[in-house]
């Protein structure tokens, strides 16, 4: 079987998401290589994979995301294939034509595909074209601050100004009147512009009260598209998404269906290959929902996803890529049961959730039946400050929405990690909480809860 895949994958990437590449290779057969920057010399991925190569110092724009440096330790590997996980170069088209004038097969979709749903303004365009619906706004840049408040007048205050490269919940902010809306969008630029080194903006409608659904797209290189339904991320802080949830119980059967429908046409649209994930923002006062970008990689929360339909989405991405055609049919991917996710991230709960760092000193993991631990700590570890501060997921599978949340209750009370401060204890008062355990949320929920506003 191995030999119609790959002879050795290297993982361009670290933590948790290495290790979860790592495994799926190791179950096909195929030998790993590993990256790591200085700060990682000691890290979990390193220890796991077949082999490592060192990369280049801590900060990832010298390791991490050196196009120079990863190509060069794929060819000393002899690698045939890159898994770039999420993050760091996971999105970048350039990288995908890369490793394509190298010969190197990328795991992920073609660098035109990653393209055309890279930047967000253009891929809404694109989208409309294909009849997906989007998020009423500008349409296309702004560049003037008498345009944005033509566009807010129009479609009504709140607006949310949105940078075009932003990712990771970062470059969005929202403007409730003119006079936010001129002094924003200045502010919002020069953040954009530094982060992302992408200043521009676009202005779309602010759902005050909306859910963030997302739909897991697989196609092959044969012209296929499937839906492996949905996943429920409204849980979030700073418009990142904390905990998931599949399926999303309280979406009307109809709407679901509209959902799915739209998220395999944006997929085709764009001649998709790979796993992909359509997100989209449903409005539950008009029960409109709206196209709002399509993330070209593996997500965070993919684990729930593989919980309730039973399929292993890291092992499809690499056959899909060596070339294999889709192994169901739609009809054939059902959901069962439900799972949910918990990302447990060093972050202080006590300080605004601010990252936070030290030395693992106890480490006991909690198991149990459908209980799954996607992490990258062990005892002795050091969780430094230069990365994202994921440091492993628990994921449950209940057969019922209510055996799930009891399951994750259960399991997060077995949990102890020392040395660092964790979100486990914001997980405790979500899943405790009557809001939550009712389905009586949207992606503004949790910040209030906390009293983060
Ligand atoms: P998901 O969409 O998979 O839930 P997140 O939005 O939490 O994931 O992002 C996953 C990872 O990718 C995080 O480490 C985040 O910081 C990073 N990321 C996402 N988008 C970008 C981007 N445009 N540029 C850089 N990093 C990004
Ligand atoms: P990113 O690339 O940072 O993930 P997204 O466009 O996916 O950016 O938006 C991140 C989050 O911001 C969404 O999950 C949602 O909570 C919020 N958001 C985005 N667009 C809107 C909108 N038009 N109205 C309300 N909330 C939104
Ligand atoms: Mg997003």
């Amino acid at each position: 079987m191995s030999k119609s895949l790959f002879k050795k994958v290297l993982i361009a990437n670290r933590g948790e998401i290495a290790i979860r590449i790592i495994r799926a290779c190791r179950e096909l057969g195929v030998k790993t290589v590993a990256v790591y920057s200085e700060a990682d010399k000691d890290s979990l991925h390193v220890r796991l994979a077949d082999e490592a190569h060192y990369i280049g110092p801590a900060p990832s724009n010298q390791s991490y995301l050196s196009v120079p440096a990863i190509i060069t330790a794929a060819q000393a590997a002899g690698a045939d294939a890159i898994h770039p996980g999420y993050g760091f170069l996971a999105e970048n088209p350039f990288f995908a034509e890369v490793c394509k004038n190298w010969n190197i097969t990328f795991i992920g979709p073609s660098p035109e595909a990653i393209r055309a749903m890279g930047l967000k303004d253009t891929s809404k365009a694109l989208m409309k074209k294909a009849g997906v619906p989007t998020v009423p706004g500008s349409d296309g840049l702004i560049t003037t601050a008498a345009e944005a408040l033509d566009v807010a007048e129009r479609i009504g205050y709140p607006v949310l100004i949105k940078a075009t490269a932003g990712g990771g919940g970062r470059g969005i902010r929202i403007a409730r009147n003119a006079e936010e809306l001129t002094t924003n969008l200045e502010k919002a630029a020069s953040e954009a512009g530094a982060a992302f080194g992408n200043a521009q903006v676009f202005v779309e409608k602010f759902i005050e009260v909306g859910r963030h659904i997302e739909v897991q797209v697989l196609g092959d290189k044969h012209g296929n598209v499937v839906h492996l339904h949905e996943r429920e991320c409204s849980i979030q802080r700073r418009r990142q998404k904390i905990l998931e949830e599949a399926p999303a119980t309280t979406l009307p059967e109809e709407v679901r269906t509209q959902i799915h429908e739209a998220a395999v046409k944006a997929a085709k649209a764009v001649g998709y290959d790979n796993a992909g994930t359509v997100e989209m923002m449903y409005d539950e006062l008009t029960h409109e929902f709206y196209f709002l970008e399509m993330n070209t990689r593996i997500q965070v929360e993919h684990p729930i996803t593989e919980a309730v339909t039973g399929i292993d989405i890291v092992k499809e991405q690499i056959r899909i890529a060596a070339g294999q055609p889709l192994r169901w049919a739609q009809e054939e991917i059902r959901v069962r049961g439900h799972a949910i996710e918990c990302r447990i991230n060093s972050e202080d709960p006590d300080n605004r959730l601010f990252p936070s760092t030290g030395t693992i000193s106890t480490l006991e993991i909690p198991g149990g039946p459908w209980t799954r631990w996607d992490g990258m700590l062990y005892q002795g570890f050091k969780v430094l400050p230069y990365y994202d501060s994921l440091v492993g997921k628990l994921i449950v599978w209940g057969e019922s929405r209510e055996d799930a949340i009891e399951k994750m209750e259960r399991a997060l009370g077995e949990f102890k990690i020392e040395g660092i401060k964790t979100t486990i204890p914001v997980h405790q008062r979500i899943l405790h909480s009557d809001d939550f355990r009712s389905g009586k949320f949207s992606t503004e929920w949790l910040e209030g809860f906390l009293g983060m506003k």
